[in-house]
């Protein structure tokens, strides 16, 4: 058992801090922000995360994992710290390190006997090697320490799910002795034979970021042909599936829709091009990746007005607020963009979503924000589903139709079959389906 802190209580670290005391470790999460702390203290979730409750309260009662306020304490009581605060983007698209700085700080200044650092946070290339000369300026003299990187890849909805079942665990260090105090933090997925990549600190933090500017560039090449496929009548879910069929390309991350979001693709994209710079090399293509999601984004509202040409005054209503479902999680939302440019027409704005209405109140607090979905098509003049919730996916068109003001649906997420649902007597709309 190693006695573990974790520094940043959100989506990443709570999740983390909560997998590993689940492995056999005894953890500590801890965060500046006491509202949170004491939220988890009390036995309750500051996020919307499937299945984290249950986990959090089982090894909370076996007295495994423990939450705070005192950061100082928890990494002079802990052997191993992992740090896992946000690496939001600055306004030049550069990874925001502040956090991340503050917490060596306080990681340096109370270094005592051996410490394992770990960098859970997406961080730039070369940010271990920052880290471990800022360590060195000011830890105590004699304090000894290594730097490791190990990024995660736990997609919020399933968080619990891919921390317990990684597809791969990549730690980045030199050290021998680094690599076996990882396999025995991660035993129980050592042992059950998941593949451990161990490499230098720079290719780990390479591959966090490889990994989600593929992905963000895959959804871009589909979002691309399903507007191709718009224009001309073709139907891009089999081209989808027919383009999946071919070993080399797989099916996955091959559903158009409103252009992601989230708190990881859009900054990590940025960050990655801003890398790149850095060492004087332009990624025309990561930038082409940001310029037409954002396009694509904006292409939802203008979908809009085909059905509903002069939007003033107009009730939309809108179907999901999250950037995906099963989370609350509302950061870089295509929601956002959607609210913005109705918000520019002069849209009354209904909204309802299973989880993240609460997020979204504190961005914008003046939407009428409803009990479900039919109270929020009441004398709407178009529906706008935008985020794919299974909530979403069986409504009743009788009922929608009865209570809208016109019989307009915007599918953004390609949820419904659109002869179906036009054969119901709706016009409707979606990505690459004409
Ligand atoms: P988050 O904003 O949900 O959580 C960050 C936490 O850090 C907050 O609770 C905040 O209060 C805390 N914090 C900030 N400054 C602090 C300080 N000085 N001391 C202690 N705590 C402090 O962020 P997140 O979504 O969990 O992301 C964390 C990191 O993990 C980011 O680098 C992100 O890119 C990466 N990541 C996120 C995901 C995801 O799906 N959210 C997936 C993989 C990797």
């Amino acid at each position: 058992m190693k006695k573990i802190a974790v520094i940043g209580t959100g989506y990443v670290g709570l999740v983390s801090g909560t997998g590993l005391s689940d492995f056999g470790n005894s953890v500590t999460c801890l965060d500046i922000d006491e509202e949170k702390i004491a939220i988890l203290n009390k036995g309750k979730l500051p996020i919307w995360e499937p299945g984290l409750l249950e986990l959090v309260q089982k090894n909370a009662k076996m007295n495994r994992l423990h939450f705070s306020t005192d950061i100082a304490a928890g990494i002079r009581d802990a052997e191993i710290i992992f740090i896992a605060v946000g690496t939001p983007s600055t306004h030049n698209g550069e990874a925001d390190l502040n956090a991340l700085f503050k917490v060596t700080e306080v990681i340096a200044k109370n270094l005592n006997g051996h410490k394992y650092i770990i960098t859970k946070s997406t961080v730039p290339v070369g940010t271990g090697q920052k880290l471990k000369e800022f360590i060195v300026a000011r830890a105590p003299k004699g304090s000894h320490f290594e730097v490791i990187s190990n990024p995660e890849f736990l997609r919020e909805g399933n968080a619990v799910y891919d921390f317990m079942h990684p597809d791969r665990v990549v730690v980045g260090t030199e050290s021998e002795e680094a690599a076996e105090v990882m396999r025995q933090v991660y035993r129980s997925l050592y042992l059950i034979e998941t593949p451990f990549v161990f490499t230098n600190l720079e290719t780990a933090e390479l591959i966090k970021y490889a990994s989600n500017a593929f992905l963000a560039t895959k959804i871009t090449l589909i979002n691309e042909l399903a507007n191709i496929a718009d224009g001309y009548g073709a139907d891009i879910h089999t081209v989808a599936k027919t383009m999946g069929l071919d070993g080399r390309i797989s099916p996955k991350f091959l559903h158009p829709g409103p252009g992601f979001g989230g708190s990881c693709f859009p900054k990590d994209v940025r960050a990655l091009s801003a890398i790149g710079r850095s060492v004087g090399y332009e990624s025309k293509l990561l930038d082409a990746v940001l310029e037409v999601n954002e396009h694509q984004k904006d292409r939802m509202v203008e979908k809009l007005k085909r059905l509903v040409p002069d939007l003033k005054n107009k009730t939309i209503a809108l179907l999901g607020l999250a950037f995906k479902q099963k989370t609350d999680d509302v950061r870089e939302s295509p929601a956002l963009n959607v609210i913005e440019k109705l918000k520019n027409e002069r849209v009354k704005i209904k909204a309802f979503d299973p989880a993240a209405m609460d997020e979204m109140h504190k961005i914008h607090p003046d939407l009428e924000y409803c009990n479900d979905v039919y109270d929020s098509v009441k004398n709407a003049d178009a529906v706008m589903i935008l985020t794919e919730w299974n909530e979403f996916r069986e409504l009743d068109f009788s009922k929608l139709k009865t209570l809208m003001n016109s019989a307009n649906i915007i599918d953004t997420r390609n949820l419904y079959d659109p002869k179906t649902v036009k054969s119901l007597g709706f016009n409707y709309l979606g990505v690459g389906r004409r």
